[in-house]
């Protein structure tokens, strides 16, 4: 018998899900936004897979280990209660050319092998182009957030995302009205 196949939201996480922190490597300087709770619920509710994919290559720069990044995971969790399905992180530097790091597929072809994803009913809520052509590349929605460092970003792009929103709350309204 074969499972049941499920839409995801893939989450970027700092700026997106979080605030952006520079290389951000302690539990304490972890801020969420006002919204971020009641973004996460509405998307949760709706039924959507909540998958987080950041890049952490500050670990691959030797700044801080793997173990803090799931230490800040663990603080996400407990105060999201456990609302994320999955967190995937790529801790390579851009020049190892490793296929997990965004805008490569790796971490959403690692998701869809391990949770059966409907990609094409999947979505990428981000702050960077990089996020934007992450969707792009696997083939599934995009939508891009002002937080972070949306607000510069979005001048960058070549290719306009599906959804611009000023917030993850915003994209997780105009998301479920897409989908209604
Ligand atoms: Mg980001
Ligand atoms: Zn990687």
């Amino acid at each position: 018998m074969t499972g049941e196949v499920k839409r995801a939201i893939f989450l970027d996480r700092d700026g997106t899900l979080i605030e952006e922190v520079n290389f951000l490597h302690r539990v304490e300087d972890l801020r969420f936004f006002p919204f971020t709770e009641e973004a996460v619920s509405i998307l949760k509710n709706a039924g959507f897979l909540l998958i987080v994919v950041t890049n952490q290559s500050g670990v691959g720069r030797g700044m801080f280990s793997a173990d803090i990044v799931v230490q800040i995971h663990e603080a996400i969790q407990r105060r999201l209660d456990e609302k994320i399905d999955r967190f995937y992180f790529c801790t390579h530097l851009p020049e190892e050319g490793c296929e997990c790091r965004k805008p490569n597929v790796g971490m959403i072809e690692q998701a869809k092998e391990d949770f059966s994803i409907d990609l094409e009913n999947s979505w990428i809520i981000g702050d960077k182009r990089l996020d934007m052509e992450l969707g792009f590349n696997a083939g599934i929605n995009t939508c891009l957030v002002l937080t972070g460092y949306g607000n510069v970003e979005v001048h960058k792009l070549k290719r306009k995302p599906d959804l611009i929103a000023e917030n993850l709350l915003e994209a997780a309204r105009k998301i479920i009205w897409w989908n209604s």
